[in-house]
């Protein structure tokens, strides 16, 4: 970081301006917004300044700057258009220990302005530390744009509530639950919607029912956080992630993804390793268990969608069990978000009309399968888990009539940076497979739809943040 971020205490402070043009008043305004009292020194000023000066929210002394005039100065802003002269205050004011801000210099500034959004009490400040104002600018541009005008209005209730609020509910833990829940709730919605006075009602109404001692229990969120691009996490989910105070996550959440998680929140990995070291299913039940009993909230983070092979209904079982509280929210499993990002449609006109998704991770479990129902033709197979049973899945399809030369896709780290998209035929399978060393977690597409590449299409760009290597063997 090449500045040091923070917001000034100016009320009643002294600010020295040197100069009286358009620049200078702009710096007089936002100083004036923040109650600083403020010294303008310069030989001319334009009407407006002359103006402030009149109604006495500045005090003018008409001439040329002087090193006294720095005496008893918080900061000062040099703002003459005459470089000499900018520099020149930035070397006293320097020599005195007072911060200086010479316009258009950067190096004649030892503190420079941000671009702000203001909804005061709540602003959001913007630097690119002079490398890139523009994008800065574009930036505040987007926050302006997410942040309504109202949201001063509910800082400002926030405000006024704060220290009912702090004697009312006397723990750290329960207030942030409380105030998360003002600024995600009806109280927030009611000052949205500019009524004030209903939002203040709900508010009181919701710190009495807390005494009450409803909303402190502990929820758990059984939550998809899809296959590792962080674009396809749902609004819930991240809204969620930023609420939780644990976040238990499956080794297959990407950390793109969990860099989105709240900061404060504690992060325990409780994944399971294809073959290696796992925590028992039992001992993740457990744990969901035990945390939520404490109050925590608690979101079960799981790669793609909960509920399609994640164990997810497992989980809910055990809360459910334990008489706890707990919502899913679903997630684009692996199958989807894989076949999109390799352009891939798993259901086309006559090529497919079904998909089935099944997963083939264990003996017993490839044992169990349907197969004279899977080999038949025009449906697509998604197998999840399968890189080490490919040589038995070929096998068995083959064998069960689904043809040989059947189009497959073997999709690798789908969605994330690296991902590898590996065509051939079904028949080539564990060529494929060992030619390329597929690594897991891959996805492996069968069906004539394995064939189609849209990312090929001119338009086409859901792969534009991955690097793609689509390799095949000739036949
Ligand atoms: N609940 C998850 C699946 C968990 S099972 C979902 O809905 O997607 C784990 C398997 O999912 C992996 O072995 C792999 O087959 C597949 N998988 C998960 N993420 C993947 C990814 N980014 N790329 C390819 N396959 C993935």
């Amino acid at each position: 970081m090449d500045y040091f971020p923070a917001f000034l205490q100016l009320d009643g402070r002294r600010c020295l301006v040197v100069g009286g043009g358009n620049v200078a008043l702009r710096k007089m305004r936002l100083l004036r917004a923040a109650g600083a009292e403020i010294l303008v020194v310069a030989p001319d000023i334009v009407p407006a300044v002359a103006d402030l000066a009149t109604r006495g929210e500045i005090r003018h002394v008409r001439r040329e700057f002087e090193v006294d005039d720095l005496a008893g100065v918080w900061l000062a802003v040099s703002a003459t258009g005459i470089p000499d002269v900018d520099r020149a205050v930035f070397n006293a004011a320097s020599d005195a220990r007072v911060f200086c801000n010479s316009v258009d210099d950067v190096d004649g500034c030892s503190f420079i302005t941000p671009a702000i959004v203001d909804r005061s009490p709540i602003v959001v400040a913007i630097s690119s530390g002079g490398a890139a104002p523009v994008l800065a600018r574009q930036i505040r541009e987007r926050i302006e744009a997410l942040l309504p005008a109202t949201t001063a209005n509910l800082g400002r209730l926030a405000g006024r509530w704060r220290d009912r609020v702090k004697q009312g509910i006397d723990n750290t833990l329960g207030r942030r639950r409380f105030w998360e829940a003002v600024f995600s709730g009806r109280v927030a919605r009611e000052v949205h919607a500019r009524r004030d006075d209903l939002a203040e009602q709900e508010l009181a109404e919701s710190l009495r029912s807390h005494g009450r001692g409803a909303g402190s229990a502990g929820v758990a969120w059984l939550v998809g956080a899809g296959p590792g691009d962080p674009g396809l996490l749902t609004l819930r989910a991240l809204q969620l992630m930023q609420a939780a105070d644990v976040i238990l996550h499956d080794r297959l959440v990407s950390d793109e993804v969990l860099s989105l998680a709240r900061r404060d929140a504690d992060l325990v990995p409780v994944g399971k390793d294809p073959g290696g070291q796992a925590m028992k299913q039992d001992d993740i039940n457990a744990l969901l268990v035990r945390l939520v009993r404490e109050g925590k909230r608690v979101c079960r983070l799981k790669g793609g969608d909960p509920f399609i092979f994640g164990r997810g209904g497992e989980e809910a079982e055990a809360l459910d069990a334990a008489g706890l509280r707990f919502e899913v929210v679903p997630g684009v499993t692996a199958a989807a978000g894989c076949a999109a990002y390799s352009g891939i449609p798993l259901t086309h006109r006559d090529a497919a009309q079904s998909v089935v998704l099944l997963t083939a991770h264990g003996q017993n479990n490839v044992d169990q399968l349907d197969w004279p129902s899977l080999a038949r033709d025009r449906q697509t197979l998604a197998v999840y888990m399968g890189v080490r049973r490919f040589p038995e899945l070929m096998n068995r399809l083959i064998g069960h009539g689904r043809a040989a030369d059947t189009p497959v896709a073997i999709v690798e780290r789908g969605t994330l940076p690296g991902q590898r998209v590996i065509r051939g035929t079904l028949g080539q399978l564990t060529l494929l497979a060992e030619a390329h060393r597929v690594q897991s977690p891959a996805i492996l597409i069968i069906g004539e739809v394995a064939a189609s590449d849209l990312s090929q299409y001119r338009h086409f760009s859901a792969t534009d943040i991955t690097t793609r290597t689509t390799t095949r063997i000739s036949k």
